[in-house]
């Protein structure tokens, strides 16, 4: 019997640990979400937990697993296992956490970002099967990517490549990326900067028609308001769909100039703004790739649900 993969999800939000046959079905999952107020070793003992008690209420033993594959939020030094730095956990700077959670059992761990993760995924069970080069590019509160050449993970130097999210894109942006850059793709075009490119729409003088009371905190609006206003017709969230889904065009753009990819995957939360966000970032790409374009490209969207990150990081015990 093929051994079972385990992969844990370790969000800034959500936390999800399961079991994975080796086709990237689920044979059982726990999602947690409390885990945000512990700190590095009282998450590492969390996973453990969690782990060993989805092992055992399967009827499983340790052994029965080929091992456990971990998706963090932010920049990896891969070959170290050590976490550098992430602003969606506290703590997890300079943390060994590939070797620290290896000591609670004894299968191997892997360590490495989420976005990488999924792009693995894709090309195991999504999007990228029967590929053997993508790059996929995750759009929600932050931008990361996976760059896939030749059925492996292309990592660079220390772990850290496929940070598209921080190429930049406009100089002169009004926008201020977390990162202290002005004009990143992320502080361009992801969910955080939903509530600095509303007000400005409003501050500008533009008029929104989502009935929003006039003491309305700005800092509320998510892809899940824009959306309403996308269905309502407001003329704000359609200039800010608009907006963010050029940005997006750049950069696939850009990623098309550099690596020449036969594919590229667009997942993550702002996705589900629809067609009308997925298709103006597929105008804005072909009017600048104009004939440039030599051999059929395909941009499609991540049908991965929500627990891409979860098979993602269980898919790691394949590369
Ligand atoms: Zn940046």
């Amino acid at each position: 019997m093929e051994k079972i993969l385990c992969g844990v999800d370790l969000g800034g939000t959500k936390l999800s640990a399961g079991l994975v046959y080796p086709d990237g079905r689920i044979l059982g999952k726990s999602v947690v979400y409390d885990h945000v107020a512990l700190d590095e070793e009282g998450i590492v003992n969390y996973i453990t937990l969690i782990i060993k008690q989805l092992i055992s209420s399967n009827g499983l033993n340790e052994t029965d697993l080929e091992g456990i594959g971990v998706g963090f939020p932010g920049h990896v030094r891969y070959r170290d296992g050590y976490t550098i730095t992430t602003s969606n956990l506290k703590g997890f700077k300079s943390y060994p956490l590939r070797d620290t959670l290896a000591g609670n059992f004894r299968i191997p761990v892997r360590l490495d970002n989420d976005a990488n993760a999924q792009a693995f995924c894709e090309l195991k069970f999504g999007a990228g099967k029967g590929y053997d080069d993508l790059i996929f590019l995750t759009v929600s509160s932050g931008i990361g990517a996976g760059i896939v050449l030749n059925r492996k993970i292309y990592r660079g130097m220390t772990g850290t490549a496929g940070e598209f999210g921080h190429t930049i894109v406009d100089p002169d942006s009004d926008f201020i990326c977390t990162c202290g850059n002005r004009g990143c793709l992320m502080g361009c075009a992801c969910g955080l900067t939903l509530p600095a490119r509303f007000r400005k729409k409003i501050e500008d003088g533009m008029q929104t028609s989502l009935p929003l009371p006039g003491d309305f905190d700005y800092s509320r609006v998510d892809g899940q308001l824009i959306l309403q206003g996308l269905e309502a017709g407001d003329p704000v969230s359609m200039e800010i769909v608009r907006d963010c889904a050029d940005y997006i065009g750049i950069g696939i753009y850009n990623i098309f100039q550099v690596f020449n990819p036969p594919l590229i995957i667009l997942g993550g939360g702002l996705m589900n703004l629809g067609d009308l966000y997925f298709n103006r970032i597929l105008e804005k790409f072909h009017e600048l790739a104009r004939d440039m374009i030599y051999d059929p490209i395909a941009i499609v969207r991540s049908e991965a649900g929500a627990d891409a990150g979860l098979i993602g990081a269980a898919a790691l015990l394949l590369e």
